[in-house]
């Protein structure tokens, strides 16, 4: 390695980053296997309509069961699944096991699924979302597509008719994490979309500030006008709950209503939400 000793100079190799590259040479090799030994699963969070109080469909959440160190959220695999290449299998698997558990819930209830940008960028996306419906039986109407709007910034041409075709296909398309990225509100006159997930931290500035809330209402009323749906992320509490609602959107997504639960917990959770209508109402 590139290593010289002295004042002012490098060393290619500093003390634990041998360790560093080890670890993350494990990580990538755990990973390639645990797709093998089927250790992902997903979890699900109900999408609330903040005006009735029922479940429209469910978020799918990956979730990786790792035989050492437990269940491991998406933040700490995805973007090295990623860099890897690993997302694009790993992807298909997950769209065919949300439409496949979405296929067992009753009739309307929709399921979304997070993509990442080599999945748009895969020729072969449209196949794998048509083969993903096919199998399960799933009506193309009952599934979500959610992007974020960083993915929006490249080949813009390519990705609005990309976006045109899933669309045609049936499928809804969803802005996810609105707000977090170079995001102008003229995507959502550019871009051919159904519903635009608004970023918690938005909840969060809400709940500091009164310009938090101003901006909320602003992209609720423009979404309105354009008829586009809009969910608001991160709802933790009755009075995040109320004020998003009195702002005129349209769903809720947070721990106040449920956290991710495993697909084995979703009819106990229907039934549960039968009884009360909406719990933390
Ligand atoms: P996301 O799509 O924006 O999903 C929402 C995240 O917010 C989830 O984190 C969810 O557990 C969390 N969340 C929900 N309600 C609340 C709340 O009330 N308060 C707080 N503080 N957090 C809440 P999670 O499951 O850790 O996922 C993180 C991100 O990983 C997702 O953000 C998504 O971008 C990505 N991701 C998850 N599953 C997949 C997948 O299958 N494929 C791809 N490409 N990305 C995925
Ligand atoms: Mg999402
Ligand atoms: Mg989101
Ligand atoms: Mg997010």
């Amino acid at each position: 390695g590139a290593k010289r000793e002295g004042g002012g100079r490098f060393r290619f190799f500093e003390p634990g980053m041998q360790l560093r590259v080890q670890a993350r040479r494990q990580l990538e090799e755990d990973l390639r296997r645990a797709l093998e030994k089927g250790e992902f699963e997903l979890h699900y969070q109900p999408l609330v309509n903040l005006a009735e109080g029922s479940v429209g469909g469910f978020e799918a959440l990956l979730r990786w069961r790792h035989p050492q160190r437990g269940l491991v959220c998406p933040d700490e695999f995805i973007p090295v699944a990623e860099a890897m290449g690993l997302i694009v299998p790993l992807g298909r698997w997950t769209l065919a096991r949300a439409c496949a558990d979405a296929a067992s819930w009753p009739q309307p209830l929709r399921v979304a699924v997070n993509l990442s940008a080599a999945q748009l960028a895969d020729p072969a996306l449209e196949e794998t979302v048509a083969a993903a419906l096919a199998a399960a039986g799933l009506p193309p109407r009952r599934l979500e597509l959610e992007i974020t709007e960083s993915l929006l910034l490249r080949d813009t041409e390519d990705t609005i008719a990309l976006l045109r075709r899933l669309r045609a296909s049936g499928a809804a398309i969803s802005m996810d994490d609105f707000g977090t990225g170079y995001s102008s509100l003229s995507y959502l006159i550019k871009f051919p979309i159904d519903k635009v997930k608004i970023d918690r931290s938005f909840v969060l500035a809400m709940d500091e500030r009164p310009e938090g809330a101003a901006i909320i209402s602003a992209i609720a009323g423009l979404c309105r006008t354009l008829g586009i749906v809009t969910t608001v992320e991160g709802i933790e509490t009755p009075a995040q709950r109320r004020q998003v609602a009195g702002q005129g959107c349209t769903e809720g997504q947070g721990y106040l209503f449920s956290p991710p639960c495993p697909a084995q917990a979703i009819p106990a959770l229907l039934e549960r939400w039968e009884c009360l209508v909406c719990p933390g109402g």
